[in-house]
């Protein structure tokens, strides 16, 4: 928005678009004028005020009871936008001017008070509405200072101001701004309220747009962004290298066949809980497929991801997937790091290459490729990849047969 279309948007249209919004400004004005109305009445026991200013400072807060009360049980925007009225011309132009008389006029603090109707019509109020009561509300502090002036009424009927003008400004000033702090600390913690529930419910739907249901990893879309991003930051220079390892278990289809699909949906879950405590909190963890998980490890070149995966391997050897299931469930994984040029599918191709290798090869191990020499534990193994391709070391399977 620019300067002209700000102060455009000042004076025309709503003041606050969302009437639940504009409901809570109302309470918090209401609540800090009854706050201003308790100020009055016991400053006027205090400093001997006219009877009837302490009699308006009363009025004033039964007022505000009474217009809180019908706030609190109506929600019909016709009643609600009448109380906002009422409010607006009623405190501007009856209750202001009543204590500027009775509580000894341009020698006293009440003066301070006129911005009251002002703020609340501007909060509250929209369009010709607005203009209206805030006419009405000059209208009526110009009749109120001009009667003092000329002394018309006040030299009959307003008590004599003066004596205690200092003591008077100051405690209105600090109730003018108390009651103002008291009104913005509400209205932010308003804000702050509706903002944490926003902010949840924003993470919520966040979490069901990139997580998968059943197992709590991310799903193949978030998948996707993420390796989408971790190229581009690799052909920009700032990420040095990054790999990816997938992971599928063995003969599930034969375990959801001998002991169900929901001991079957066990193991989709333990094992997503198995990659995602062994992984860092800069991996990702997600579901590829129906029991295929895909990590990507950013920063990681393919030894310390070979490492992870053959750690996550034995971490599942070593762990019953399911309570239903008493036998060892196994699985077999392919390694893949990022070479220049690669696209994210390109990836993702050559890890499951890897993966058929090791499933291939009798399953229960993890397949990578590497362009180097491999470290002495791990044995090569001759595939018919354009690199050599090597594995975990395991030559023949001993992965359960279901
Ligand atoms: P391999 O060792 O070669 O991987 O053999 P496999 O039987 O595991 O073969 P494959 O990976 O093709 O099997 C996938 C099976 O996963 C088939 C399908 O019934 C099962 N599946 C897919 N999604 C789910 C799921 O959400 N829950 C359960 N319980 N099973 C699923
Ligand atoms: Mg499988
Ligand atoms: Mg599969």
């Amino acid at each position: 928005m620019n300067i002209k279309e700000r102060i455009t948007r000042i004076f025309t249209g709503p003041a606050v678009e969302n009437p639940l919004l504009k409901r809570d400004f109302f309470s918090q004005i209401v609540i800090s004028t009854a706050i201003i109305a308790v100020g009055f009445f016991v400053f006027g026991l205090i400093v001997h005020k006219h009877i009837y200013f302490i009699i308006t400072a009363i009025s004033m807060l039964v007022f505000m009871g009474l217009l809180f009360s019908i706030y609190k049980f109506t929600k019909n925007p016709p009643t609600q936008i009448t109380v906002y009225i009422l409010y607006c011309a009623i405190i501007g132009c009856i209750y202001v001017p009543a204590l500027y008389f009775y509580g000894g006029g341009i020698h006293s603090g009440v003066p301070l008070f006129f911005m009251l109707g002002g703020i609340a019509t501007i909060l509250l109020l929209d369009n010709w509405l607005m203009v209206l009561v805030l006419v009405a509300n000059i209208a009526a502090a110009f009749i109120t200072y001009n009667i003092d002036q000329t002394n018309f009424i006040s030299d009959r009927f307003m008590p004599k101001g003066g004596d205690n003008i200092y003591l008077d400004i100051a405690i209105s000033a600090i109730v003018a701004g108390w009651a103002a702090g008291v009104f913005l600390r509400r209205l932010t913690q308003g804000f702050e309220e509706k903002e944490a529930k926003a902010n949840e419910l924003y993470a919520k739907i966040e979490d069901a747009a990139t997580k998968d249901p059943l197992s709590g990893a991310y799903n193949r879309r978030y998948l996707m962004d993420f390796l989408a991003k971790c190229i581009k930051e690799y052909e920009e220079g700032e990420l040095s290298t990054f790999s990816i390892i997938m992971f599928d278990i063995d003969h599930f289809k034969n375990i959801n066949d001998t002991y169900g699909h929901l001991a079957g949906d066990d193991c989709i879950r333990s094992l997503s809980l198995i990659i995602q405590s062994t992984t860092r909190d800069t991996d990702i963890v997600t579901r590829y497929g129906g029991e295929e998980f895909i990590c990507v490890l950013p920063t990681a070149d393919e030894t310390p991801a070979f490492r992870r995966a053959e750690q996550i391997r034995v971490a599942v050897e070593n762990t019953q997937l399911s309570q239903d299931i008493n036998k060892t469930i196994t699985i077999s994984g392919g390694v893949m790091m990022y070479k220049p040029g690669m696209s994210a599918e390109e990836l993702i191709e050559a890890a499951d290459h890897n993966l058929y290798i090791a499933k291939e090869n009798g399953r229960n191990q993890i397949v990578w490729h590497n362009g180097g020499i491999p470290p002495l534990v791990y044995t090569a193994y001759g595939g018919d990849m354009l690199q050599p391709t090597y594995n975990s070391g395991r030559r023949f399977s001993d992965a359960t047969k279901f």
